[in-house]
């Protein structure tokens, strides 16, 4: 976040904005709790980790908006149905 939410001044390492007094920890804290969670979504879509995977990105867009977790969902979820499919395949004659 490089600005303040309420009035747009431009915000310096405090959380606190120097014009308006709007504290920002709160969003701040959720800024950086959904950079860790998206550096987990993608290790997990790397070690194809689907359902967690999905799970991690799910909570990250409960969090904020983020094109990086709709597409680890997008992504996770086509393996996951992929790799259903590749059960049934097993299962039928
Ligand atoms: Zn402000």
């Amino acid at each position: 976040m490089e600005r303040c939410p309420v009035c747009r001044a431009r915000l310096k390492d405090e959380p606190v904005c120097h014009r308006c007094g709007a504290d920002s920890s709160v969003l701040l804290a959720i800024e950086a709790e959904v950079a860790v969670l998206e550096r987990q979504a993608v290790a997990l879509l790397g070690t194809g980790k689907w359902i967690e995977a999905h799970r991690t990105a799910e909570r990250i867009l409960a969090l904020q908006s983020s094109p990086l977790a709709a597409a680890v969902l997008d992504l996770s979820r086509q393996e996951l149905i992929a790799s259903e499919v590749q059960v049934l395949e097993r299962l039928l004659p």
